[in-house]
């Protein structure tokens, strides 16, 4: 890892990010983590992470907002919850990983072409548009955002499975539809509100 990103000063923290986290379901015993490098040694991920989940958690409380929201490690998190088994302080890792998350959708500092992101953005909106979820056009969507040479790959795939009736464009919605979104809507204000915080 280079120097620079080992290095870290008390000018770069943000306070308010911090207690954000500490804050939110999930993130509340996040001062009591130990740093013992527990979640680190069991995730079996952990090895293709920029930061490990120790030194995320680390990053996350003390408030260096940028590296944890721009970081790789909250996509690759499969949320296998081994870490918050194991955790001698019970700290709830796998959540925080999911905080994590979705603040960086919401401030949209994610990997561009990084699948999970992108997956997870047009997942929240074909659920915000239609109730349910379409997998051509969520595949397609996916594909043209992060790897336009694999989709033209796939082209073939896609036409047979579609001739045989396995895959549709016409996405199935649900009836109250309005009503979903005034949910949603609601809760992504509330969310935004505490993040203002
Ligand atoms: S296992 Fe728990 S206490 Fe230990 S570093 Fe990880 S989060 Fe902190
Ligand atoms: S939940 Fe995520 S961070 Fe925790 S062990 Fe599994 S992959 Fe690693």
């Amino acid at each position: 890892m280079p120097l620079e990103q080992k290095l870290k000063y008390e000018a770069e923290r943000d306070v308010k990010f911090a207690n954000w986290v500490t804050r939110e379901t999930g993130g509340e015993n996040l001062r009591h983590c130990i740093q013992c490098g527990v979640c680190s040694a069991t995730c079996p991920l952990s090895l293709y992470m920029d930061y490990t989940p120790r030194r995320l958690i680390n990053l996350a409380r003390e408030g260096f907002k940028k590296e944890v929201l721009s970081s790789l490690t909250i996509w690759l998190c499969a949320s296998c919850y081994a870490c918050r088994v194991e955790c001698p302080k019970k700290i709830q890792v796998t959540d925080i990983m999911y905080l994590l998350k979705r603040r960086a959708i919401q401030e949209g500092v994610y990997p561009r072409h990084f699948p999970i992101p992108v997956l997870a953005k047009e997942f929240g909106r074909m659920i915000f548009l239609f109730g349910r979820v379409n997998e051509t056009l969520l595949v397609i969507d996916l594909f043209l955002r992060t790897n336009w040479f694999r989709f033209l790959g796939m082209t073939r795939l896609g036409m047979n499975l579609m001739r045989t009736g396995r895959m549709s464009f016409i996405p199935e919605q649900i009836k109250r539809k309005r009503e979903l979104r005034k949910i949603l809507a609601a809760l992504d204000a509330e969310e935004q509100k505490e993040s203002a915080l």
